[in-house]
């Protein structure tokens, strides 16, 4: 067996919701690998988790708790009693392992009742492992190899490196947000940055058949099913038939403002469906100025349809940041195959980059569009489930 020690980080701060929190993370750790029921067990602790694995799976179970929101760091450990011996041959264990040629020692007392000072524990053990391994060499400063030794009530933990994790907070803590997942590589990470605040996302696709195609369509599930390992254990994407608003909005006297326009029935919809499932906020992937359409003019005209916040992860974030966490997630080789959605297909050729608020209202005022969005948020709106590594469609009740 192999003990992997996960931290908490950034939960502990969160006075009495401690627990709440911390019983998500236990539950999204468990639904990560629910593979492995058999050969993980968990103990709780108060300021840390452990799971006992199994030696042949640990590497697996290590590389999914990467999947995971809410953990801090982790560590591969090896668990001894208080006695002086055990916790020499854990240390000479680790550093006979290794290949470095320095390293560091560490000792934190967290239990004041251990009798041995910590100073004067390093002072024991460090020679110790100095005479077992000849080849070894003190260094405070920049040592290739640190052993940690923590004290702890009844036992001591002794490792030798803090795997760095995804930090953040569990999934499921923060509520849910419905986000506007485009085909395009900004939405997909503005999504993933929510889930790392402890949103879980539900997503709305816009499609305009026949203009657009199944192979765009095909994109966007694919986005939601990378990033899925990441996000609650279950979610929805719906696919709304944005076909009849999109002809009668090519009926608008100004071409320029058909963008902004269309990005305002966008988040009526998506208003509408938030207040039917429940959801407490929306998510785009627009960044300030990445494009005409995404200026601060605009994303004014747009919030004032809303209700709901219109959360923005990637607003000050440039195009490069953006790429650089898409290819981290694994999303980026999907998002730029050469389908188009609806946005891309319907740029007009000179969209107004300072939209005003009471142009748009009058743009929309010549058209018929309050009936056909009912029509479209009743009766357009597709909910495909995730559960259980795939989607099914969910039938109308
Ligand atoms: P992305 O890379 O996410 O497609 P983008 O840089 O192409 O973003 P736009 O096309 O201007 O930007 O879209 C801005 C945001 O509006 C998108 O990030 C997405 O959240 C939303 N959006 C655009 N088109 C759609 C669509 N067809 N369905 C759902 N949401 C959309
Ligand atoms: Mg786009």
């Amino acid at each position: 067996m192999k003990n992997i020690l996960i931290r908490y980080g950034e939960l502990t701060l969160k006075g009495n919701n401690r627990n709440v929190f911390i019983n998500k993370l236990i539950q999204n750790i468990k639904f990560q690998l629910k593979e492995f029921k058999e050969e993980v067990t968990y103990i709780k602790d108060y300021n840390s988790l452990m799971l006992n694995v199994q030696e042949n799976v640990l590497d697996l179970v290590l590389s999914k708790l990467q999947n995971v929101f809410g953990i801090y760091s982790m560590s591969v450990i090896e668990k001894t009693s208080w006695d002086f011996e055990d916790i020499t041959q854990a240390v000479l264990k680790i550093a006979q392992n290794s290949q470095a040629k320095t390293f560091k020692l560490e000792v934190y007392r967290k239990d004041k009742a251990y009798p041995v000072t910590s100073t004067e524990l390093k002072q024991k053990l460090a020679p110790i492992v100095l005479k077992a391994n000849p080849h070894l060499k003190v260094d405070v400063h920049h040592p290739e190899l640190k052993i940690e030794v923590v004290i702890k009530k009844d036992h001591v933990d002794i490792f030798d490196s803090r795997i760095p994790a995804l930090k953040g907070l569990p999934v499921g803590v923060s509520g849910k947000a419905i986000s506007l997942l485009s085909g395009g590589i900004d939405s997909p990470v503005a999504s993933f940055l929510t889930m790392k605040r402890g949103m879980n996302v539900d997503f709305i696709h816009f499609m305009t058949p026949p203009h657009t195609s199944a192979e765009a369509l095909g994109k966007v599930f694919e986005l939601a099913k990378i990033i899925a390992k990441y996000n609650y254990n279950h979610f929805s994407l719906f696919v709304c038939n944005f076909t009849p608003l999109l002809e009668e909005l090519n009926h608008m006297p100004n071409e320029g403002y058909k963008i902004n326009i269309m990005r305002r029935m966008f988040m009526r919809i998506a208003n509408q469906l938030a207040f039917k499932i429940n959801a407490k906020a929306l998510i785009t992937g627009e960044s300030l100025g990445q494009v005409a359409s995404q200026t601060i003019e605009s994303i004014n005209t747009i919030n004032t349809v809303s209700t709901l916040p219109i959360l923005r992860p990637l607003l000050t974030y440039d195009k490069e940041e953006i790429v650089l966490i898409s290819k981290k997630i694994g999303t980026y080789e999907t998002s730029i195959l050469p389908f188009d959605d609806a946005c891309s297909m319907f740029v007009p050729k000179n969209p107004v980059t300072k939209p005003k608020l009471r142009e748009a209202e009058f743009n929309e005022k010549d058209l018929l569009w309050e009936e056909l969005l009912q029509h479209t948020v009743d009766n357009l709106i597709e909910e495909f489930v995730w559960m259980n590594g795939e989607f099914t469609k969910k039938e109308r009740g």
